[in-house]
């Protein structure tokens, strides 16, 4: 079979985690999920193309072009997040000019299966891991076979929804490899990468945490074997990839095994950059100080606040004092640090906004991103919103019976605009200052490129009918 599968565009002001200008201009990251799906497809012997339309700045017109030359059986679509409705406009559109079996998979799927399957421009919904059950639905789709019982699948039957659910878990290092080939790995940058082609990595999933505001801890931590992670490192390493970002919750959540997979990169000379995602009370010198031998130069942390009130609310488990610690000791091992913080957390006001702007202006920190909150699905601060209101918004908006809209934020007193405008008071805070001149400036090339390659768009390859597509 020939499947297509594409990244369509989104954009959604009220559930974007981040400001309209870092979303749009500051990155552009692997459709790391689609990869995955990819490598699944063709190693069944099946065809496949990944067309990024986020990546390759195409229009549904410029894709609708592309799929007619390249004449796919079955075009597949990722939702993340349920409000991405850009995503089911896109999927509208195709069905209506191809009339080809749509099949949705993504993050979205775990929590809103009957949803995103009600719809009529959907046939089939994936849930969760792709593993297994896509390779049966089109093995029956190709032979007209019976698809009742495959499991981890939603569909319609006689106009209900049918759903299988999965019967087990993802073991993670069943998965083969993303398929970085298909894509043009240049495209991709994030305005903390240092080396293109860039590219992203999981190494694990899940978490054993339980912050009130974050699904992850909902997942069981697993994790990939070392020799797997290695295998993938060589492999980019000899696709020319330069620098690759561990996307994992917390990459040192087990220490020996991240020091075995930093002694193997080191023994077998892969010289790749890299960064990843820790938890502040999960560093120790030692550590630190192999992973940067073993091309690691930076690490991202989850500080979400100044606030000790608020860590303790939100069930972080962390304390000043240990963020201080792990940073120093980050420093101390020539690694460069990021830190993720919060704004609008529940009970926040404008004195502990101030006091985590202040905290991470003090701390070393070379790089700060600061969020607004937002509710999703899964989470602890979603259940509590869902009785206030009395209805599953997101399940009501999977299902096109309400439109978009902002959610009352009941769990502080400040309003929407008010955080916001705090989330740009402390990039300004942080950033215009002199020592961050330089990274400004590379802020202002990289938005100037952006534009630049915005305004010249139709130098896609795939516009053009160069797709690699290949078993
Ligand atoms: S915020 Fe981090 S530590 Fe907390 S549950 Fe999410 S992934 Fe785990």
């Amino acid at each position: 079979m020939r499947v297509a599968l594409i990244n369509a565009p989104y954009y959604d002001p009220n559930f974007m985690e981040n400001i309209k200008f870092v979303e749009k201009y500051l990155r552009i990251l692997p459709p790391l999920g689609l990869m995955y799906v990819s490598s699944i497809i063709k190693e069944h012997g099946h065809d496949c193309l990944i067309i990024d339309a986020v990546a390759e700045n195409l229009s549904k017109k410029q894709v609708e072009k592309i799929l007619k030359k390249y004449k796919a059986d079955v075009i597949g679509f990722s939702l993340v997040v349920p409000t991405r409705s850009q995503v089911f406009d896109w999927a509208k559109y195709i069905k209506e000019k191809f009339r080809v079996p749509i099949i949705f998979g993504g993050y979205a799927t775990l929590y809103y299966p009957e949803e995103i399957a009600s719809n009529d421009f959907i046939d089939y919904v994936i849930i969760g891991s792709a593993r297994k059950s896509l390779p049966k639905l089109l093995e029956a789709l190709e032979n007209n076979l019976e698809i009742d019982k495959i499991d981890g699948i939603a569909f319609k039957k006689d106009g209900k929804v049918i759903i299988n659910y999965p019967k087990d878990f993802e073991d993670i290092n069943s998965l083969p490899f993303p398929d970085r080939k298909s894509l043009n790995n240049n495209l991709y940058y994030s305005i903390i990468s240092e080396n293109r082609p860039y590219s992203v990595m999981i190494t694990s999933s899940g978490c054993i945490y339980k912050c009130d505001f974050c699904p992850m801890g909902k997942f069981p931590y697993k994790e990939r074997e070392v020799n797997k992670v290695v295998e993938e490192f060589e492999k980019c390493y000899k696709l020319g990839i330069k620098e690759i970002d561990i996307f994992d919750d917390n990459f040192l959540f087990n220490k020996e095994r991240v020091k075995e997979i930093c002694r193997e990169i080191i023994r077998k000379g892969i010289k790749i950059k890299w960064t990843c995602r820790a938890r502040v009370d999960s560093v120790d010198y030692e550590t630190l100080k192999l992973m940067k031998e073993a091309g690691c130069r930076m690490i991202f942390y989850g500080i979400e606040s100044g606030n000790e009130e608020i860590l303790k609310r939100e069930h972080k488990g962390i304390t000043k004092q240990i963020i201080k610690e792990a940073l120093e000791i980050t420093k101390r091992a020539g690694l460069k640090t990021m830190g993720f913080f919060i704004i609008g957390h529940r009970g926040e006001s404008r004195e502990s906004i101030k006091e985590t702007i202040q905290f991470a202006c003090k701390l070393p920190l070379d790089y700060a991103q600061f969020f607004h909150m937002v509710v999703k699905p899964g989470t602890k601060l979603y259940e509590e919103i869902k009785k206030e209101m009395g209805y599953d918004y997101f399940s009501e908006l999977l299902k096109g019976n309400i439109k978009m809209k902002k959610l009352p934020i009941t769990w502080t007193k400040l309003n929407d605009k008010e955080i916001k405008r705090w989330v740009i008071k402390a990039y300004i805070s942080f950033y215009f200052r002199k020592k961050h001149i330089p990274k400004l400036l590379k802020i202002l090339c990289l938005v100037l490129k952006r534009w630049y390659n915005h305004i010249t768009k139709g130098n896609s390859s795939l516009q053009n009918g160069h797709f690699a597509s290949s078993k």
